[in-house]
């Protein structure tokens, strides 16, 4: 999720590596690492935490001689951060070092497929098990394209590779698979990274590479293979952003680029508990047993963490039967309320620290309820100290509204609902199999709505002077509304309200003016009408009527100003995709007003005050 370099050339690689780290810290991390081939010998220096300490360390590089070598910076997604879990990480004999971004989802199947070969294992990484595969069919292949496409058809998830092979002095690897990875060609010099903006300093003439392709470096030389050995074309091209868009991926801003890596952060929540055809939740500390003694769940977040919360009280109740209670951990934390103590306590936060929902948490705890955390930040406090912890795989957010981060929090509590539905017997098996296929749809249909987003940056500029504005829906349709209307509060200071369309007319329809957006989020059928008669109020007050339906909805197509449609999927499941509009609007609004759409003011990423 982080940042992956290497380097073959002339010039020493540990400084080239350090520098290259440097430029990438502004994604966050929390260790870092570099191995330098020299010699027939691979020197690594890592640790966890900042990268001057690594540069302290190595005496900014001097201790690592040689010209040939790969670094990282970690955002740990399996294993704490720490020293031992930081990369590079190596097979016991050092024949193979490497780096990685991103996850290995059946780390476990590989790891008990190599112990059966006498393999252990140090670390607590998803990487180790890689790492020992490709040196596992090294040892029989003798070549590292060999080994490395060999294992890369075994590895599930998304990934980027980059690593080093003790025999072959001057030689850098590399395989990705939908996380990016780039090569950069020098005068002499080669180079390999995560992010174009590593590498800008020292060559503009880049390749892409594709999914699932291989490259090797040498010394200014760059080859690429397919998955099957064979050596494959590829176009150079020359990388005309300045550093500041290369550091965004070339979009504007971070949340845009967040905005287009939620189909992969839903893929790799869901991924990580997705195993042969089943979702598993034993880790998390919900074994069958556990599911079938829960009572109640409380799900206990802040923010859009609360939204994404609000959104699973309704999937989970409806599909699993047990009664849920979504709670703002500003509120739980101070209330004396009996509880159950038999019920589940979810804990939703991004950072893992949020003070609130810290201390809500706790307050849990003392009442004796079990507490399961759904965080993004590995070995943050929240995951540190809850009894179990369901990790997010959405990968470092930097713009402070989430988007990404949002959208794995549903998809973790997808699975929790599909499961505890299966396992407390009110789904049958056919069922279960049809809700996760609809699970594992959301990510393509997420990229679907995004290239429809032109409609919807032309929609903004006509809000740019707006002043107010609603978001109408009911049920599952309401919690979107929240996070919708928060989206556009956040970024773009346009006052907006989420109103539970029903309640529209005790109140709030009063302020309705003429030209004010009202938007409606339709995607739930047995709604519609409902929703739409409270749409058509406050049309006839004048309102300017934003649809966000689901495909196939045919109400207000007449009435409505602005009718977006996203994909069908299971009803359950349609916050993920009538998310994506909302979020949309609200970014292209605060762009039309010229804000500061990444850090907008009075906000912090991570609430760590009351
Ligand atoms: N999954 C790997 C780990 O936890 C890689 C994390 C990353 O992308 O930085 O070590």
């Amino acid at each position: 999720m982080c940042g992956i370099l290497g380097y073959t050339g002339d010039r020493q690689a540990s400084s080239i590596l350090l520098a290259g780290l440097e430029r990438l810290e502004y994604r966050g991390y929390d260790s870092a690492g570099i191995a330098i081939l020299d010699n027939g010998n691979i020197k690594i220096a890592k640790n966890k935490g900042r990268l001057k300490v690594l540069e302290d360390r190595i005496n900014a590089g001097e201790e690592v001689s040689g010209t040939c070598g790969i670094g990282h910076t970690r955002w740990a997604t399996h294993g704490e951060p720490s020293d031992v879990n930081a990369h590079p990480l190596w097979s016991d004999d050092m024949a193979v070092v490497a780096v990685h971004n991103g996850i290995v989802e059946n780390y476990r199947e590989i790891r008990a497929m190599l112990a059966e070969h006498g393999y252990t294992f140090y670390s607590q990484t998803d990487t180790e098990a890689a790492v020992k595969l490709i040196d596992y069919h090294y040892k029989k292949e003798k070549t590292p394209l060999k080994a490395i496409t060999q294992a890369i058809k075994e590895i599930d998830g998304s990934y980027c590779f980059v690593l080093l092979f003790r025999d072959f002095p001057g030689e850098v690897w590399g395989a990705r698979k939908d996380l990016p990875l780039i090569a950069g060609q020098g005068k002499g010099e080669s180079f390999l990274a995560s992010d174009v903006s590593a590498i800008l300093h020292d060559t503009r003439q880049v390749y892409y590479l594709d999914n699932m392709e291989i490259v090797q470096l040498k010394k200014g030389n760059v080859r690429f293979f397919d998955v099957e050995g064979y050596a494959t074309h590829k176009e150079i091209s020359e990388v005309t952003w300045d550093a500041n868009a290369a550091e965004k991926g070339g979009f504007e801003h971070f949340m845009m680029k967040e905005i287009h890596e939620q189909a992969r952060a839903v893929k790799d929540t869901f991924g990580a508990v997705y195993h042969s055809g089943k979702i598993d939740l034993t880790e998390k500390g919900l074994t069958d047993e556990a599911i079938r003694a829960v009572s109640q769940i409380y799900i206990i977040a802040c923010g859009s963490a609360y939204h994404a919360g609000a959104v699973a009280q309704y999937v989970i109740e409806d599909l699993a039967k047990i009664p849920v209670r979504i709670e703002m951990a500003s509120e739980f934390r101070y209330r004396d309320m009996p509880m159950d103590r038999n019920a589940l306590a979810v804990i939703i936060s991004q950072s893992g620290e949020t003070a609130d929902t810290l201390a809500a948490m706790r307050r849990a705890k003392e009442n004796g309820i079990k507490t399961l955390a759904v965080v993004n930040v590995v070995g943050s406090t929240i995951a540190r100290e809850a009894d179990s912890v369901f990790y997010t795989m959405a990968g470092p957010e930097i713009a402070v509204a989430t988007t990404k981060a949002y959208s794995a929090q549903l998809a973790a509590c997808y699975a929790m609902a599909v499961k505890f539905a299966h396992v407390r017997g009110v789904i049958d098996d056919a069922e279960c199999t049809r809700l996760i296929a609809e699970i594992q749809g959301l990510p393509e249909k997420i990229d679907e709505i995004l290239d429809e987003k032109g409609s919807l940056e032309e929609l903004a500029g006509r809000f740019v002077n707006a002043r107010n504005a609603f978001y109408l829906g009911r049920n599952i349709d309401y919690a979107v509304a929240m996070e919708g209307s928060l989206k556009m509060k956040e970024i773009s200071y346009l006052h907006s309200e989420a109103i539970a369309a029903g309640e529209m007319k005790h109140g709030p329809i009063s302020l309705i003016e003429r030209g004010m957006l009202v938007a409606g989020i339709m995607t739930q059928k047995g709604l519609y009408q409902k929703t739409a008669s409270n749409m058509l109020e406050a049309k006839s007050r004048g309102g300017f009527l934003l649809v966000v339906s689901s495909r196939g909805c045919e109400y207000l197509k007449d009435d409505a100003d602005f009718v977006f449609h996203v994909p069908e999927t299971d009803e359950h499941f349609a916050a993920s995709l009538a998310v994506i509009p909302l979020q949309l609007l609200g970014y292209y609004v605060a762009v039309a007003r010229k804000l500061d759409v990444d850090k907008p003011r009075n906000l912090a990423k991570s609430v760590t005050v009351e």
